[in-house]
């Protein structure tokens, strides 16, 4: 039932995690694509579905915050999420930083840059991040590891297009490690590469490819 799931993953890099994305897919669905492939990095990218989705299925389940995250529902998600790849604000940064010290958390979190031309999208800019670092962004933190960084090309056809962005996201991920997490042990992934455009991501140097509709069908 799941052989696009076993083509995936057979065609790109053991080196690159697969984030399967479960969000508008039932329950059951989920439940049957477990049981059957093991696969056991899944995704959600609404704070409800993800907790409903977090208590109904395995304990061992290693679960993916992708979406926007309002900073009321970041003490709901932080015990549950594994890695959270959509810090778009230095607001919601320090807000996690805050909640997983009151948890006795470290949380994982990777920060999202603005990098499609379309501009309904989430993100930092370059220099909206330079800024709040030179104010002093990093230097407050404590209970998180910044773990890297992550992007959505735009929605187009243009190959061209769609890799430069990406090349604009390993970009700034390297120079973001070099200039501050050069000793950092936590700072490794790359978190680009949708079911549209995923070959091309893993081309340009992504670590974490995020898959729903590949796998599981168009959402509804
Ligand atoms: C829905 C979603 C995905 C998966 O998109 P598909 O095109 O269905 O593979 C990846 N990343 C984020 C942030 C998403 O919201």
């Amino acid at each position: 039932m799941f052989d696009e799931y076993y083509r995936l993953r057979d065609s790109i890099p053991s080196t690159v995690k697969l984030v399967a994305v479960t969000k508008f897919k039932p329950l059951e669905l989920v439940s049957s694509f477990y049981a059957e492939t093991g696969h056991k990095v899944l995704g959600e990218n609404r704070a409800q579905e993800f907790l409903t989705k977090v208590e109904a299925l395995p304990k061992d389940i290693e679960w993916h915050f992708i979406g926007h995250l309002q900073t009321n529902k970041v003490k709901l998600i932080l015990p549950h999420a594994h890695l959270i790849h959509g810090v778009d604000s230095a607001r919601l940064l320090r807000e996690i930083d805050h909640s997983a010290g009151l948890l006795g958390l470290k949380s994982n979190v990777l920060l999202q840059f603005h990098i499609a031309e379309e501009s309904t999208k989430f993100g930092f800019s370059k220099e909206e991040l330079q800024k709040e670092i030179d104010s002093g962004l990093l230097k407050d933190l404590r209970h998180v590891n910044i773990c890297g960084v992550m992007g959505m090309a735009s929605f187009v056809d243009d190959e061209r297009q769609v890799r430069s962005e990406f090349r604009h996201l390993k970009n700034i991920f390297d120079n973001l490690k070099s200039a501050y997490f050069s000793d950092s042990v936590h700072f490794k992934e790359l978190s680009m590469g949708m079911s549209g455009d995923y070959q091309l991501a893993v081309e340009e140097g992504s670590t974490i490819i995020r898959i729903g509709t590949l796998l599981f069908g168009e959402r509804a």
